[in-house]
C-alpha cells in the first residue's frame, strides 16, 4: 500500500496517496466522510491544494449526505401478529387484525393507547409489502402528529417561517430542507426513534433556513438551541 500523507486544505483533513497514475482523484469515504485524494507521484502540493479547493462544494455535499444518512437502513420489519415493533424509542406489541378480503374498510394501523398495542388491520391474504406500506403510513402520521407542533414551536423560537412540510419514508436521510422554497421534509423512520431525535432533526432543518451549510455557524446555532444535539445525533445514527 502506498504511503499516505495528510494535508490540511481549507480546513479539511485530506489523506493524500501518491500512486503510479495519470490523473488526480478525490473520494469521500464512508462512514465518517474522510477525504482521500490519489495523485500521480510527482504532483506538487500546490497542485493538490488547487485540485481539492476546486472540489470543496462537492466534498461538503457528500460529507453532508453521509452525516444525514441513517447508519442503519430501515429494516424490513416483519409485521406479524405478536411482533414487537419500534415506536418512539420503545418496543410495543403489534396486533394484526384480518379484515375480510372483500370488506370495503380500508387497511390501516393505529396506536391503541389504553391497550398499549399497535393494531394493524389488513385484508386477509395481504402481501407482506402491504403490511409494510400500511405501517409506513402509520409512522408517517405519527411523525406528522408529533413533528408539526415541534416545527411550529421552534420556528417561533427562531423567529422564522417555513412553507410546506412533508413526511416521507426515506432510506438515506432523516430530514431535508430546501432553503429556497423553505420546504422541509421529515423521515417517517423517526417515529421508531427516541422523540428527542425528531426534535433534533426539526431544529437541524430549521437552522438550515438561517445557515444552509454545516459550518461553524450552523453548529453554533444548533448548540444555542439544543446544547446536547451532537449526543442526540450520535445516538440516532448509532455511533
Ligand atoms: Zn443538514
Amino acid at each position: 500500500m502506498p504511503a499516505s500523507t495528510e494535508m490540511i486544505i481549507e480546513g479539511l483533513t485530506v489523506q493524500v496517496q501518491r500512486k503510479p497514475i495519470k490523473n488526480l482523484y478525490i473520494r469521500v469515504v464512508p462512514p465518517d466522510g474522510q477525504v482521500r485524494v490519489s495523485v500521480p507521484r510527482r504532483t506538487s502540493d500546490a497542485r493538490i491544494r488547487r485540485f481539492v479547493a476546486e472540489k470543496l462544494d462537492w466534498v461538503r455535499y457528500h460529507q453532508q449526505q453521509l452525516r444525514e444518512r441513517p447508519a442503519v437502513a430501515p429494516s424490513a420489519n416483519i409485521y406479524e401478529d405478536g411482533a414487537q415493533v419500534p415506536l418512539w424509542g420503545r418496543e410495543v406489541p403489534l396486533r394484526v387484525v384480518d379484515l375480510p378480503a372483500r370488506a370495503r374498510i380500508r387497511a390501516g394501523a393505529a396506536w391503541l393507547a389504553d391497550e398499549e398495542v399497535i393494531e394493524l388491520s389488513v385484508h386477509e391474504g395481504a402481501a407482506p409489502e402491504v403490511r409494510t406500506q400500511v405501517m409506513n403510513q402509520f409512522y408517517q402520521e405519527e411523525v406528522r402528529r408529533e413533528g408539526l407542533p415541534l416545527l411550529e414551536k421552534w420556528a417561533q423560537v427562531m423567529g422564522l417561517s417555513y412553507n410546506r412540510v412533508s413526511v416521507k419514508t426515506m432510506k438515506s436521510r432523516w430530514g431535508s430542507c430546501s432553503t429556497k422554497r423553505r420546504n422541509i421534509s421529515l423521515n417517517s423512520e423517526l417515529a421508531k426513534k427516541d422523540p428527542r431525535a425528531l426534535e433534533m432533526v426539526v431544529v437541524h432543518e430549521l437552522v438550515h433556513l438561517l445557515e444552509p451549510s454545516h459550518n461553524v455557524r450552523f453548529k453554533a446555532l444548533m448548540s444555542q438551541y439544543l446544547p446536547d444535539w451532537q449526543q442526540v445525533q450520535r445516538r440516532l445514527n448509532g455511533r
